[in-house]
């Protein structure tokens, strides 16, 4: 099989692991076969890449696992057959158009990826919302940052990222809660130490249950206990308030709703709080010290807080340090919610997920409808009004018949999904499944009627954008395999076998355009981009209006004209209480699901790499000496990890590095010692927060005990 790389003079393109969003050059060797490096020009890596990140062309050059061609069967009884692009595609119309007809709208739905490109989302968002006319549209962006984007709306009035990396560089407090990025954003966070390097005043604050690698450059390390975030950041807060360390005047010019903060947060004593968290006391004072004398101050966070049934007030707890201390618009300064794949935020832009619309509108607001319905050129009141499904309810709805079809895309939920055999259970009923996808692996292809093979990265054009607004162009560097189809291209085929116009584009680059004219003049304004405009810069931030200057807009509320209605950032008021799931003495450790350094998501990609299994080579339960001791466990026992759901079988790690009373599962492994699928996922519950309706991946009440042969 021949894979040319295109005779293109600038082979430059970008991650496709984390949000980091590093730049990567990419060279063929004499053999022909793809080779990465860092792109030194970049301003986000500045030529680094992290150990996934330099192993990424193992990933493309290994075609072992490759879909080549589309697969149909007319039953679950058959076997799937190779058949054509047009037949595949004009039975999947047909059967979604039966279903439309027969059931409504709402009875199929679109499942994609945080991995999609910009022009993929978008295409994908017009079509289900402006002309299947169903609102079930959601990613598994929704298990990873939705609280955060709940979070950013409530505290800044949208959806937006007020800063850039840039500003890690020139803060003196960089406090990370619930999050790993030494592993899971290295490239970020070697940036952080570097900056220690030079600034040594730097502190670092790290609060996370579990003491990881991040946790070795820092000034203190918050051991709290699981799901005490909120009484941690109100204690700060009330540390800060007693000291005299908020800033007044921002508080009185430029936000709302302090003096209910503070209230709330007298409502417990430091020291109480501290108990509360298992901290000390002293430690919180101090933090508080270090936050009150910076001169700029940056949260930075992911899963710990997003991944939580109070995930929303536990990103706005966070934000309100920035407020209460005015550190937001300045150098240095600001809250930045890290994201876990590399175009969650790209999706976000174009509103997909089941409660949004392009360009950060609002799928309730009826003017914001009639917006995009006049842009698309559809009759007015096509667009629901009804928010759709969302990750974790579609496979519920699946279950219970509500949901007839289901067309999952780049993504690979039974293993990422909570609860996983529900979901897994669900798949079975559901009256037909698509799959879109670059692997013959995912276990999601068991149940798929019909499979389309996409192109993978390096194989199609598009855009991605990073945790800091980044716009960036991939380009198509290979051919892709066999029959296999960019993602756009499949959904545009199939949208005109639906009989849909609209979806006639003639390349990515007017999908994109389309994309950029829905933003003018709205906050994050790219109607004045184009992709040669992006080839030349590489990168862009948004807003790029003509104020912005040429690389487009680095820092948000430099004016702290926040984007509410008032102008003022809104500070907001909750108790600090936990609804996880209840440990008992049957289910008395918490457990709590996680990545590990060289490996990412399912393993699809990593999996494929021999050297990423170096690091760690299989899977693992760490648990504490004092938890192992007790119930008879040594180091690299085989223990049942048993939850309300499920059970898992696994080696312990024993290691002090995590609080007692806590467990760490990671996420990656699909199988574990066991035929019967023991993912992680077996164990985790589908309780979502009520307002992201993320989903409570880090706390759930489990039982382990050593394994006894029956
Ligand atoms: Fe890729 Fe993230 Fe590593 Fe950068 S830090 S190379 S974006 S995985």
């Amino acid at each position: 099989m021949h894979h040319p790389i295109n005779a293109h003079e600038n082979n430059t393109t970008t991650c496709c692991y984390c949000g980091v969003g590093c730049g990567i050059v990419a060279h063929k060797d004499q053999l022909g076969r793809l080779q990465v490096e860092g792109d030194k020009d970049y301003p986000v890596n500045k030529g680094m890449l992290c150990s996934k990140g330099m192993n990424l062309h193992y990933t493309v050059n290994d075609y072992s696992d490759r879909l080549l061609y589309p697969e149909m069967r007319y039953s679950r009884n058959l076997p799937r057959q190779r058949v054509s692009w047009e037949m595949a595609l004009e039975r999947t119309a047909a059967v979604f158009r039966t279903l439309i007809d027969k059931y409504g709208p709402d009875s199929v739905a679109f499942y994609a990826s945080g991995q999609c490109l910009t022009e993929e989302y978008y295409i994908v968002n017009k079509l289900i919302k402006g002309y299947i006319g169903s609102n079930n549209i959601d990613t598994n962006s929704r298990l990873c940052m939705s609280s955060a984007v709940v979070g950013y709306k409530m505290s800044l009035g949208e959806d937006s990222v007020p800063v850039s990396y840039e500003d890690l560089e020139v803060a003196d407090v960089i406090f990370v809660a619930g999050a790993n990025p030494a592993w899971c954003h290295p490239v970020l966070w070697r940036r952080v130490e570097a900056a220690r390097q030079t600034n040594p005043d730097l502190k670092i604050i790290v609060s996370d249950p579990r003491k990881t690698q991040t946790c070795s450059i820092a000034d203190v390390h918050l051991q709290l206990h699981p799901g005490t975030d909120i009484t941690l950041h109100h204690a700060i807060g009330r540390a800060l308030i007693e000291k005299g360390y908020i800033d007044a005047d921002f508080v009185n010019d430029h936000t709302e709703g302090f003096a209910q903060y503070r209230k709330q947060v007298f409502s417990k004593t430091i020291a109480e709080a501290a108990q509360v968290c298992g901290v000390e006391e002293e430690a919180i004072r101090q933090v508080a010290d270090y936050i009150g004398r910076a001169r700029g101050f940056m949260t930075l966070w992911t899963m710990g807080l997003n991944q939580s049934v109070v995930g929303v007030n536990k990103n706005l707890s966070l934000i309100n340090l920035n407020l209460i201390t005015g550190h937001i618009g300045k150098p240095g300064s600001g809250p930045l919610s890290l994201t876990g794949q590399p175009n969650a935020m790209g999706g976000r832009e174009v509103g997909g997920l089941s409660n949004l619309l392009p360009a950060h509108r609002d799928l309730l607001n009826v003017q914001h409808r009639r917006e995009v319905e006049d842009f698309w050129g559809i009759r007015p009141g096509t667009i629901s009004d009804k928010p759709g499904l969302t990750a974790t309810e579609m496979f519920d709805a699946l279950e219970d018949g509500r949901l007839k079809a289901i067309w999952i895309l780049c993504t690979n939920p039974l293993i990422s999904l909570p609860d996983v055999r529900k979901a897994e259970a669900a798949l079975k009923k559901a009256k037909f499944v698509v799959v879109q996808e670059i692997s013959n692996k995912p276990e999601t292809l068991a149940y798929a009627d019909v499979v389309l093979p996409a192109a993978a990265w390096t194989e199609k054009e598009g855009t991605m954008t990073n945790a800091e607004r980044r716009i960036s162009y991939l380009n198509k560097i290979m051919e892709a395999p066999g029959e296999a189809l960019p993602d756009a291209t499949i959904l545009c085929r199939f949208a005109q076998k639906m009989g849909f116009t609209g979806f006639d584009f003639e390349n990515t680059a007017a999908i994109f355009n389309e994309h950029g004219a829905l933003t003018a003049g709205t906050r994050m304004d790219i109607s004045a981009l184009n992709y040669e405009l992006l080839k030349a810069r590489r990168s862009v931030q948004w807003p790029f209006t003509e104020a912005a200057g040429k690389q487009g807009t680095s820092r948000l509320f430099e004016d702290h004209q926040f984007y509410t209605t008032s102008h003022r950032a809104q500070i907001h008021s909750f108790p600090d209480d936990n609804h996880s799931e209840t440990p008992s003495p049957d289910y008395p450790l918490i457990l709590t699901t996680g990545r590990i350094r060289d490996q990412w998501h399912t393993m699809s990609k990593t999996g494929k790499v021999n050297k990423l299994k170096q690091h760690i080579s299989e899977s693992f339960l760490e648990i504490h000496p004092e938890d192992a001791t007790p119930r008879q466990i040594k180091e690299n026992d085989l223990v049942v990890i048993k939850s309300r759901r499920g059970e898992v079988r696994i080696k312990a790690r024993l290691s002090d590095t995590i609080k007692q009373g806590v467990v760490f599962l990671p996420m990656h492994w699909g199988k574990i010692l066991g035929k019967d699928g023991n993912r992680a996922n077996n164990l985790t519950n589908n309780l979502v927060d009520p307002k992201s309706k993320e989903p409570d991946f880090k706390f759930s009440a489990v039982a382990v005990y050593r394994y006894q042969k029956p």
